[in-house]
C-alpha cells in the first residue's frame, strides 16, 4: 500500500480543530466533473460547480488543504500578483482596470464564502505593505497615488516612517502602504471550511487518492491506485504539487518552496508592538518577509525560499533571522513550529488558466496570491465549463511565457536568476 502524507507540523495543522476526512476511492465511480486536488483552486471549483447542479468528484492525494493551501501566510491581498503599470503594459488600460475589479471580487469572494457559509477561520482586515528599501518607498507612494487616481480605489494610503512607527515597531522600514481592503485568515481552517461547504452541497471527496493517470478522449477518465472517475470534463488544480501528471502544462510554472515559522504566543505588549491593529503585514523584498499574529498572539512569520526538491533540515533556525532582522526585540522569544510548502510561480507572476483539449481545464502558478486568486480560479473555472467563459478567457488572455525545461532543476539558469535576485535584496538601497 502507499504511504499518503498526513498534513505537515504546522501550527496551523495544530489549531485548525478536527479536520473533516473523507474515505479514498475503490472501485469505479462517475461524474459530470473530475477534479484532481482539494486546495483551493479544487474546493471552490467544486463548490461552484455544484451550485450550478453539476455532479462533481473531487480528488485528492493526501489530505485536504494539504499543500499550498494548508501552509501559506493567510494573505488576502487586493488586484493582482502583478502591478497595476506592469499589466497596464502587457494588456492595455481597460483590460488592466479588469483584471484589477477581479482581483477586489476575489477578495470580495472570499468573504463571501466565509460570511455565508460561516467559515471559522479568524477572518482579519487590513494589510501593511513596507518599502524595505529607500527608493521602494517611492514606488509604494506612486502605486497608492495611481491606484486613488486611475482605479477610483479609496481603502489604500500611503504612510511615511513616523506614521508607519505607530503601527508597527518592525525595524529598518522607509513607507509603506495600508491597504484596508486586504483581509487575513487561518488558511487550513479557511480549506477545511471550503471542504465542508463542497460536501454540504453534494461533492464527492476522496481523500489518500492520488490521481495516477488520466485521459481526454470522447470523455475523461481519471485512474488512481484503486479506482477510477468517468466525467464529462476535468479540472487539474495541483499547483506547485503538479509534478508529472501534466507535461503540457508543467512547464508554465516553477515550483518553489517557502517556509513559515509560528513563535510561541507573544505578551499582549510584544504583539501590539508587532502591529498594532492586528493588520496582516509584509514587505517589498524579492524574497518578500510576510507574517501576521495568530488567534492566539503567536507570531506568524514567513520568509526564505529555496528551489531545490527538498527543505531545509532546520526550518526554524532558516526562518528566525529573516525575522530577527526585522524584530530583533524577539530574540528571546522561543520559535514552536517551522514548515514549509510548495507553490507555483509563472514568469511575470500572473497565473496561468487554460484549457487541454476540449474536457481539461486548468488554473495553477498564482506565484504566491492564491488565497483569493485560486479561490476566484474555481469560481470561473465551474462558470467556463458552464459555458461562461468570458472571466475565465480574461484570465486566460494574459500573456504567460513557459519556462524552459519543464521540471524542477532542468532549468538551472532559472534558479541562477531567482537566486541573483534574491541578492538584490541584500544589497543597496
Ligand atoms: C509557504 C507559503 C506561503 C504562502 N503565502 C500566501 C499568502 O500569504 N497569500 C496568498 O494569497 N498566497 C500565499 N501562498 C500561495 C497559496 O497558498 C497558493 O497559491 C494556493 O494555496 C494554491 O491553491 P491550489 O489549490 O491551487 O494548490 P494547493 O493548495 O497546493 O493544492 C494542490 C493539491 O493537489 C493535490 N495533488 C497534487 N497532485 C495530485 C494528484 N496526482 N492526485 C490528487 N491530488 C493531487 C495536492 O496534494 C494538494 O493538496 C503561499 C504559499 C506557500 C507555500
Amino acid at each position: 500500500m502507499p504511504a499518503f502524507a498526513e498534513h505537515v507540523d504546522s501550527w496551523y495543522a495544530a489549531s485548525a480543530g478536527a479536520a473533516p476526512s473523507y474515505t479514498s476511492l475503490k472501485g469505479g465511480t462517475d461524474a459530470d466533473v473530475c477534479i484532481i486536488g482539494a486546495g483551493y483552486t479544487g474546493l471552490s471549483s467544486a463548490i461552484h460547480l455544484a451550485e450550478r447542479g453539476y455532479k462533481v468528484v473531487v480528488l485528492e492525494a493526501n489530505r485536504v488543504g494539504w499543500g499550498a493551501s494548508g501552509r501559506n501566510g493567510g494573505h488576502v491581498g487586493t488586484g493582482q500578483r502583478a502591478d497595476q503599470s506592469s499589466l497596464e503594459k502587457w494588456v492595455g488600460r481597460e483590460t488592466a482596470g479588469n483584471l484589477w475589479q477581479l482581483g477586489l471580487d476575489a477578495v470580495d469572494l472570499v468573504c463571501e464564502l466565509v460570511e455565508t457559509h460561516h467559515i471559522d477561520c479568524e477572518l482579519g482586515v487590513g494589510n501593511l505593505h513596507m518599502a524595505a528599501k529607500a527608493s521602494h518607498a517611492l514606488d509604494l507612494e506612486h502605486e497608492v497615488n495611481q491606484l486613488t487616481r486611475d482605479y477610483g480605489y479609496t481603502k489604500a494610503s500611503y504612510l511615511n516612517r513616523e506614521e508607519l512607527a505607530e503601527l508597527t515597531s518592525a525595524s529598518g522600514m522607509h513607507g509603506g502602504m495600508l491597504d484596508m481592503g486586504a483581509r487575513h485568515l487561518h488558511p487550513l481552517k479557511y480549506a477545511h471550511g471550503l471542504a465542508r461547504v463542497a460536501s454540504s452541497l453534494g461533492v464527492t471527496i476522496y481523500e489518500q487518492s492520488p490521481a495516477v493517470k488520466w485521459r481526454d478522449n470522447a470523455q475523461v477518465r481519471v485512474d488512481t491506485q484503486q479506482g477510477s472517475v468517468t466525467a464529462k470534463a476535468l479540472v487539474l488544480a495541483c499547483n506547485g504539487y503538479l509534478g508529472k501528471l501534466a507535461p503540457t502544462i508543467a512547464g508554465n510554472i516553477m515550483p518553489i518552496n517557502n517556509f513559515v515559522i509560528a513563535t510561541e504566543p507573544l505578551s499582549r505588549d510584544q504583539q501590539r508592538a508587532v502591529t498594532r491593529d492586528n493588520h496582516s503585514l509584509s514587505d517589498s523584498l524579492f524574497v518578500i518577509n510576510y507574517w501576521k499574529l495568530s488567534g492566539d498572539g503567536r507570531l506568524l512569520f514567513g520568509g526564505g525560499e529555496n528551489y531545490t526538491s527538498r527543505f531545509p533540515k532546520d526550518i526554524k533556525g532558516f526562518v528566525r533571522p529573516y525575522m530577527l532582522n526585522i524584530y530583533p526585540e524577539l530574540a528571546d522569544v522561543k520559535i514552536d513550529y517551522g514548515w514549509g510548502g510548495t507553490l507555483g510561480i509563472t514568469m511575470n507572476r500572473m497565473p496561468d488558466f487554460g484549457r487541454i483539449g476540449s474536457r481539461t481545464f486548468y488554473a495553477q502558478g498564482f506565484s504566491g496570491h492564491g488565497v483569493p486568486t485560486a479561490t476566484m480560479a474555481g469560481k470561473l473555472l465551474a462558470a467556463a465549463i458552464d459555458g461562461d467563459s468570458e472571466k475565465f478567457n480574461l484570465m486566460a488572455l494574459v500573456p504567460t511565457h513557459r519556462f524552459p525545461g519543464g521540471t524542477l532543476l532542468r532549468w538551472p539558469g532559472l534558479v541562477a536568476g531567482m537566486l541573483y535576485y534574491s541578492l538584490l535584496d541584500k544589497l543597496g538601497s
